[in-house]
């Protein structure tokens, strides 16, 4: 069990993952965060910050550092960067580490304060949680689940812009799941929104915390069963079926969107060979 009190020694070898305002330390040569002996770091003294123990990653301990926005003290370890950038870095245990980072230290800088009689609540010490001592309001983390979902048609992948998605990169659709929703039932519902079709043989893939803040993504492929395409003009700028051999620009390797592309682009080439 994650004991999040544990404290690191000043000789132990460590991996560092340093936020501020959402953001995480990285060297400058490589995206990585810092790794190795405090007491022989460029590092503050780490008694005034807030610490807590992440888990381990490749037998080395994790540990989370709470740092002001605009700390300086860390500046020769490298800068403040986005975790998304730890994606090029292609290391999925990394990753989820560093997502693990981000949402601890949003959880803490949220829950300040019991949201049900107004107090301030206090960490408890053998579990990662806020609880108040006033009405005995625990929180934990929170985490969101989201469906994310490759469909195909024949040779053709849907895939559609997101209001948020920079120009010109497209991805596959994703959704929450709601409160008192079964997971099978958000991928109906949400392809029927935001596409206007009906899909059968949805596939699980697999998952990957996605820590934008805090969502869990759930992958899945699956096929067109029927319907025509009708974009949802709120959530969606443009969006169509494409050619497997002939896609746009698409989410980058180490996302699940990636993989659940991927993923059909193998099985339909996997059917075009046993076709001969
Ligand atoms: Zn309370």
């Amino acid at each position: 069990m994650t004991k999040p009190n544990q404290r690191p020694g000043p000789n132990e070898p460590a991996w560092w993952f340093i936020v501020a305002a959402g953001e995480l330390v990285l060297g400058r040569d490589e995206p990585l965060p810092p790794h190795g002996m405090a007491a022989q770091m460029p590092m503050p003294d780490l008694s005034e910050y807030k610490i807590v123990f992440l888990g381990e990653l490749r037998e080395r301990n994790c540990y989370l550092v709470l740092a002001d926005y605009g700390d300086t003290q860390f500046a020769e370890l490298g800068e403040f960067g986005n975790v998304r950038e730890l994606l090029t870095v292609g290391d999925e245990a990394l990753f989820a580490i560093a997502a693990r980072a981000k949402q601890v230290s949003e959880f803490l800088s949220t829950h300040r304060f019991c949201g049900r009689c107004g107090v301030r609540m206090h960490e408890v010490d053998w579990e990662l949680a806020m609880h108040c001592h006033s009405c005995q309001h625990r929180c934990y983390p929170r985490i969101s689940p989201c469906i994310i979902v490759a469909i195909r048609k024949g040779r053709q992948v849907l895939l559609a812009r997101g209001k948020r998605h920079p120009e010109g990169l497209f991805s596959v659709l994703a959704g929450f799941v709601e409160a008192g929703e079964a997971i099978e039932r958000t991928l109906e519902r949400e392809v029927m929104e935001e596409a206007g079709i009906k899909i059968k043989n949805p596939r699980f893939v697999g998952t990957q915390s996605w820590p934008f803040p805090h969502s869990l993504m759930i992958g899945f492929t699956a096929e067109w069963e029927s319907g025509e395409l009708r974009l949802d003009p709120f959530e969606l700028e443009e969006g169509d079926w494409f050619d497997i051999d002939k896609l746009p620009r698409i989410p980058s390797a180490g996302t699940i969107a990636r993989r659940l592309i991927d993923r059909l682009k193998t099985e339909i080439d996997q059917e075009t060979e046993s076709r001969g």
